[in-house]
């Protein structure tokens, strides 16, 4: 199956929560989820009165939410989960720390990019560097002590200006280090499932896919 290319706020009413898929429209009140907190489709409102939803439609819920969030696709992620359930720890928090040392999120949490997506587009585009080389597979897993930079040719483009501009008066992430006039950042140490903004039950995903 391809990546979803329809509207992207269709899935945050899917999930009835907000998975900021869409830069800075995700924090005005023209936000979907704002609007119209309910399912999408022509029966959406009467399904979310209705809903009373089964132990494996609550696991698959979360599961797509994850994925969505992090924009991979159900074979991708499954990948990731495979590769999380043979590392040693928690499954679970293993999964989280792999999705959030990809390329593609990195260069989002560091403010280089509107969004996630916007941030893939990047790598994919050649526009990023790490450790000073083009790298351009957005699912890269940076290593702590990584320096990751937008290319010097690329700092003009203005989804990265407008991107950079919009964070620079804010805080990073503890385990990142961001320079955002010179558009560089440092991943200073891997990070652990406790140091991840993520408001999900991860515990549901491991769940799912132990059945
Ligand atoms: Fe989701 Fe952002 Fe669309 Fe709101 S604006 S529904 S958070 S993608």
């Amino acid at each position: 199956m391809g990546r979803y290319a329809g509207p992207v706020c269709r899935l945050c009413r899917r999930e009835g929560q907000k998975l900021f898929l869409k830069g800075k429209r995700c924090f005005t009140e023209k936000c979907a989820i704002e609007r119209r907190n309910y399912p999408p489709g022509q029966h959406g409102l009467q399904r979310a009165r209705r809903r009373r939803m089964s132990e494996y439609a609550v696991q698959l819920r979360e599961k797509q939410k994850v994925r969505r969030i992090y924009g991979l696709q159900e074979t991708q992620f499954r990948t990731v989960f495979k590769q999380a359930a043979r590392e040693p720890g928690i499954t679970g928090d293993n999964l989280i720390v792999s999705l959030e040392t990809r390329l593609d999120n990195i260069i989002y949490r560091m403010g280089f990019a509107p969004s996630r997506k916007a941030a893939r587009q990047l790598v994919r585009h050649r526009h990023v560097l790490v450790d000073g080389r083009v790298l351009d597979i957005p699912s890269y897993t940076v290593q702590p002590g990584a320096e990751v930079s937008v290319k010097p040719r690329s700092r003009e483009l203005p989804v990265v200006m407008e991107a950079a501009e919009a964070r620079s008066g804010e805080g990073v992430l503890d385990w990142l280090s961001v320079d955002h006039k010179k558009l560089k950042g440092r991943m200073v140490e891997k990070p652990t499932r406790a140091d991840v903004p993520l408001a999900v039950q991860e515990q549901l995903i491991v769940e799912l896919y132990s059945k």
